[in-house]
């Protein structure tokens, strides 16, 4: 019989609950001084690892100190200066277009609105979702590949689309748990959760989890 949603909701508090006891320490892991920095960062961080992006961004929030200097960057230079990020070409329109449209459309402030987020040139939910909880403290859940692993594994969601993922785990976690329960995810997805090879048996979610049988 299909899991009520009363049932999902009770199991993914206790579900943060453990996993706030096992990382108490779970937070976004990207270096940044304020909210640009970060949308820069979030940028960079779309297929690569937070601890290359934070190599990367060491030199180049020295180059660009501001979002103007961002907005005015030769873009192939611009492109040169991430390349080790991957999708270079592509981030650095982002980052530029992004950048300039803040500058004359927003008065140089990174926008606290999904709506305004997104008209942003290559900003979509998931670096929206990230802006809205770390740098405005607004509830918004972010899915990235840990999430919609882990919660599919789980058995609290029921597809692999980032947007209905979004909606469903809005629905049965506490609104105060949707800006942790990300990095709390992506902590238990790189020490536990492993993608190809959970670690299950040592697995404090493992009589939670519906996709495996319990301890012992
Ligand atoms: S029991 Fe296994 S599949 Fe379920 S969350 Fe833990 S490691 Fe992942």
């Amino acid at each position: 019989m299909a899991e009520s949603k009363t049932g999902k909701q009770k199991r993914m508090r206790k579900t943060v609950q453990r996993l706030r006891m096992e990382y108490p320490q779970a937070q976004c892991t990207l270096t940044r001084r304020n909210s640009h920095e970060l949308l820069v960062a979030t940028i960079l961080s779309a297929q690569c690892t937070d601890e290359r992006v934070n190599k990367v961004t060491q030199r180049l929030f020295r180059k660009y100190p501001s979002v103007k200097s961002f907005a005015y960057a030769n873009v192939e230079e611009l492109s040169r200066d991430i390349h080790s990020c991957g999708y270079h070409n592509q981030k650095a329109q982002s980052i530029k277009g992004s950048s300039l449209m803040i500058l004359e459309e927003y008065g140089g402030d990174v926008p606290n609105t999904m709506e305004d987020l997104l008209s942003l040139p290559g900003v979509g939910r998931k670096t929206a979702n990230c802006i809205l909880g770390i740098a405005f403290n607004i509830p918004a859940v972010v899915i990235d590949t840990h999430m919609i692993r882990i919660m599919g594994l789980m058995g609290f969601v029921n597809s692999k689309n980032p947007e209905k993922i979004e909606q469903d785990v809005m629905e049965i976690t506490l609104k105060e748990d949707w800006i942790d329960l990300t990095h709390l995810i992506i902590e238990h997805g790189r020490n536990i959760c492993i993608a190809k090879r959970p670690k299950c048996m040592e697995c404090i979610l493992n009589d939670l989890c519906s996709s495996q049988p319990t301890k012992g």
